[in-house]
């Protein structure tokens, strides 16, 4: 037996015309008209191998759909066209009667008519479960056939489904050196493959320069006084009604279903946030309040437009709000530029310069609010005399707001951070706090990301450095070399007071040219060669050449180690 279920808005339908000369002598006394609102329509075609002991099975489905989608009406409706083996008519009538009857306990359920040619009008909703269709195999055996099919696979199945996950190959022709798609593969840092298109397969060493970042952004956002929070990641689509992801950014939205309520996994910090925000009361002494959040998200693309980790599906993002009240507004302006400033003195970037996006004809809120907002960040970027240019009309709707432009040592610009008043988030999830007269008030609120995505600010520094990453942020800090035979004893020993001081070290013991292990080493651009031989052996020294550096300085392994620690611990 082949259903299609769908919960439906409604449906009409109108027995036209006889399909089944003998229908009246099997089926007597069908309704030939009959609708329903909000309903399970279960379209059932009977097949050849079904006996009466299908019945069961039939019902045990339906009711466990409608529970899932949580309706009380069903339509039982006859519908051939699922299968190309139908059964018996007669068999189908008994089993759908009987349907009828068992289902009828706990469901109005209403039956269309049986060999009837049927003309009907029905309204599926939109959500994921609204559309399911299933074989119903006479002896118990249940078998979904849309959606995930459970079987297990055979070997030879597996292989070849395993055949078809292709490694990523990167098409390097048309790229430069420093792409960084290039670096990261020299370096095995990270990598893609087309099950999750857009999304990175971090490998230890990309993992060590994303971490590094995060403990950067942990530590100055602390300093600046930021806390710092998590939100799911898949949340009810109520929320996101209330935010308005889900009808404006629909196309870009993953969805998933739980329990028959529909989730959205977030394309967007900021909601999650909200509710974070309002689930204590908050007064004026709570302000300002800043809060981050290094936040997973995800964001359909076309894969066709995927380009290394400048543009992926999941990204994270450094998004924080920033909620305080109307007075407080310019110092916070100042503080959010003050610390983007900071950051990409962190890099060796400059900030080029800034962009300011103005009020457009289309917009919420006051145009005190807009003038207040507008008027401070240009106050603000004036004060701090920095370079801006203003984009009139083309700030959004619910706020102005400005982009941050960095320079890298290549002279190329990219757009990084943003800083955004809303006037809409506030509104909709109604944050308030309580002011020194005991007044209800809207806070106002900024939303701000530094990093942007982290993904795409690992690929910019990725290019920026060309992989030879400063001392802190390295996944390659220390390579270890023997020169000669007979110092690997010594040599392991040095390696292993660098990993026991926490430094990134590998050892190459092999029994290969030291050319040869240098130019590897090279090109995994470690930062420090550190070379022992027979001579380093026997004073207890050892020989190190900075990365691209032509001198080889002989020093003794503590004050190398000294010298690091200080590097590192200064993120030189
Ligand atoms: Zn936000």
């Amino acid at each position: 037996m082949k259903t299609l279920n769908l919960h439906c808005d409604y449906i009409k339908f109108k027995g036209l015309k006889k399909a089944l000369g003998k229908v009246d002598e099997i089926a007597p006394d069908q309704e030939l008209e009959g609708s329903s609102k909000e309903c399970l329509v279960v379209m059932i075609a009977v097949e050849s191998n079904d006996s009466l002991g299908s019945v069961e099975e039939l019902v045990k489905n339906v009711k466990d759909i409608a529970k899932q989608v949580g309706v009380k009406n069903i339509v039982l409706y006859p519908y051939a066209h699922l299968s190309k083996d139908l059964g018996k008519p007669e068999l189908a009538v008994e089993i759908l009667g009987k349907a009828d009857k068992k289902l009828s306990k706990g469901f109005k359920v209403t039956s269309a008519p049986f060999g009837y040619y049927k003309e009907f009008e029905l309204k599926v909703k939109g959500h994921p479960l609204s559309e399911l269709s299933r074989e119903i195999v006479d002896g118990g055996n249940v078998k979904i056939i849309k959606g995930t099919e459970v079987k297990d696979l055979e070997p030879a199945e597996i292989k070849k489904l395993l055949n078809s996950i292709s490694k990523s190959v990167l098409d390097k022709s048309k790229l430069k050196d420093n792409d960084h798609r290039i670096i990261g593969q020299k370096m095995d840092l990270w990598s893609f493959n087309e099950v999750a298109p857009g999304m990175v397969f971090w490998h230890d060493k990309g993992l060590f320069i994303r971490n590094k970042l995060m403990e950067l952004w942990r530590e100055m956002h602390r300093k600046a006084g930021y806390e710092e929070i998590s939100t799911p990641q898949i949340m009810d689509r109520k929320l996101w009604e209330i935010s308005g992801h889900w009808s404006k950014y629909s196309e870009n939205n993953f969805k998933s279903e739980y329990e028959g309520r529909d989730f959205l996994i977030k394309p967007m910090n900021c909601p999650g946030g909200m509710l974070v925000y309002k689930n204590s009361p908050k007064s004026y002494k709570d302000l300002p309040l800043r809060v981050g959040e290094l936040g997973n998200v995800h964001r359909v693309e076309l894969s066709g437009v995927l380009a290394g980790l400048f543009r992926v599906i999941q990204f994270t993002q450094d998004d924080a709000h920033i909620f305080c009240t109307e007075k407080q507004l310019i110092d916070e302006l100042g503080k959010v530029i003050d610390l983007v400033f900071d950051f990409v003195k962190q890099f060796d970037l400059k900030l080029d310069h800034i962009e300011l996006s103005t009020r457009p004809a289309k917009r919420i809120g006051s145009d005190k609010i807009w003038d207040l907002a507008e008027n401070s960040l240009e106050e603000v970027l004036k004060k701090k005399k920095i370079k801006y240019t203003v984009n009139k009309g083309d700030g959004a709707f619910y706020g102005p707001k400005i982009d941050f432009h960095l320079k890298d040592s290549l002279g190329r610009t990219w757009q990084t951070g943003t800083l955004q008043l809303d006037m809409a988030l506030p509104e909709r999830f109604e944050l308030s706090y309580i002011d020194e007269k005991g007044k209800e008030e809207r806070p106002i609120m900024l939303h701000r990301t530094i990093y942007g995505s982290l993904e795409r600010f690992m690929g910019i520094i990725t290019e920026n450095y060309n992989g030879k990453f400063p001392l802190w942020l390295s996944p390659n800090q220390i390579k270890v070399l023997t020169l000669n035979d007979g110092v690997e004893d010594y040599a392991k020993e040095v390696y292993d007071k660098l990993f026991e001081a926490g430094f990134r070290v590998e050892l190459d013991a092999r029994n290969e040219s030291m050319g040869k292990k240098a130019r590897e080493a090279q090109i995994q651009r470690f930062n420090y060669l550190v070379t022992v031989g027979d001579n380093e052996k026997k004073s207890g020294k050892i020989a190190v050449k900075v990365r691209d550096g032509k001198e080889i300085e002989t020093m003794d392994l503590d004050s190398f180690i000294e010298k690091l620690k200080v590097d590192i611990k200064e993120r030189k």
